[in-house]
């Protein structure tokens, strides 16, 4: 997709002018490939959820509502950390935002000053990035390596100086899949506590593990729920990714620092999509169940596809996709793979390389989303199959 003129923006977001899922979905579209590039699912959420949308646009809940979001929200919310996580939350301390990108933007915005340093993993989705250049913070990457995705105790202490003010911490991991485990969130709880950092969650996949592995919020760790802010949404949860309903929720005084940019940023969105949450939050277990048990079944179609055309596929233990090392089918560059993708088999994928720091780590390795319906993906493995032809 070519970059579009851009002269007038202001130089700390030139370099985060182009996101990779506008241009691989704009590939999409204009060659008609199967899109296992951007995460969003090709159906609806569950219908009561989708009702009970409709039936607050029907019962007149369209101006704006309270600026920390509705009452019944936050409290669904408080309810759904202590059902899911045995997590004590009080209603008063959840922050209602339009998605979690907002959360995550405003909670950057409001607690990182100009020239402190931010922890993050990569690859890392790329919106940290920009949020936290806006910011005027600075990023420092730790990398997740191949083959388990797993990240060296030592780097990560290295990176940390007087100048550290936040851990970023995405679990379930987009775009690796990574499930972190309660061995390395202790390893981060114990650095945060020992050098009195931060800690920001983003945890919207929270409902996506697969394999017998579990989500574990990092604010359950001793030692982190005051020091820590927790970020979701409803967005992958319950597969309406366009309603743009989140959250956050930590200690009183973190989340009022968090919740006054966010005042000045959108404010308040989506009256009648806070109420319609509030019934997706409260769906019985089965459904959360359900969710996993799909993906996961999902994920191995789409992993056994990308094996059988002679393709790296790495661990994934949750969220909506899986990686794959497309060295072996001769490219040392996943860029020029996804580029060549749509033409050669009619499939778009995301490039994991743009979300790396340090390039050289992440070069060949190629992200593919399958939260689609199964008989999309059948043939999309199907197409996938002509690369060995
Ligand atoms: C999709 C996604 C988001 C954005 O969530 P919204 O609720 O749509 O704003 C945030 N973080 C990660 C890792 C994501 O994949």
């Amino acid at each position: 997709m070519p970059d579009r003129p851009n002269a007038h923006l202001v130089a700390r977001m030139q370099g985060h002018r182009l996101s990779i899922f506008a241009e691989m979905s704009t590939l999409a579209v204009e060659t008609g490939a199967i899109n296992l590039g951007q995460g969003f699912p090709d159906t609806d959420g569950p219908a009561e959820v989708t009702a009970a949308a409709i039936q607050a646009i029907r019962d007149g809940f369209n101006q704006y509502p309270p600026d920390r979001g509705i009452p019944e929200l936050r409290r669904a919310v408080a309810d759904h950390q202590a059902r899911f996580y045995g997590q004590q939350v009080d209603p008063g301390d959840v922050m209602v935002s339009t998605g979690a990108s907002e959360a995550i933007g405003a909670a950057i915005m409001a607690l990182v000053e100009p020239g402190q340093e931010v922890v993050v993993f990569e690859p890392y989705f790329d919106l940290y990035a920009a949020v936290i250049e806006l910011a005027g913070g600075v990023r420092r990457a730790v990398t997740l390596r191949t083959p388990d995705y797993s990240f060296d105790l030592d780097e990560l202490e290295a990176v940390i100086n007087p100048s550290t003010r936040l851990i970023l911490v995405n679990t379930p991991h987009n775009p690796t899949g990574k499930v972190f485990s309660e061995a390395e969130l202790a390893a981060i709880a114990r650095l945060a506590i020992t050098h009195d950092l931060l800690v920001v969650t983003d945890e919207v996949y929270e409902h996506m593990t697969y394999d017998g592995t579990r989500h574990i919020p990092l604010a359950t760790l001793p030692g982190m729920a005051e020091r820590t802010v927790t970020i979701s949404s409803g967005g992958k949860s319950f597969g309406l990714t366009g309603w743009k309903v989140g959250w956050a929720h930590g200690p009183t005084e973190l989340v009022n620092a968090v919740h006054t940019v966010k005042q000045h940023l959108s404010f308040t969105s989506g009256a009648p999509f806070q109420r319609a949450m509030v019934t997706a939050l409260n769906l019985g277990d089965g459904y959360f169940t359900g969710l996993a048990d799909d993906l996961c079944a999902k994920r191995d179609l789409v992993a056994d596809g990308l094996r059988s055309v002679g393709l790296h596929v790495l661990p994934a233990q949750g969220t909506y996709y899986v990686t794959a090392d497309v060295a072996p089918l001769g490219y040392d560059d996943g860029m020029d793979f996804c580029r060549d993708l749509p033409g050669r088999c009619g499939v778009v994928a995301i490039p994991n390389r743009v979300f790396y720091d340090d390039e050289s780590s992440g070069r060949s390795i190629v992200r593919f989303a399958y939260c689609k319906q199964f008989e999309v993906l059948h043939e999309a493995v199907e197409r996938l199959s002509r690369l060995t032809a």
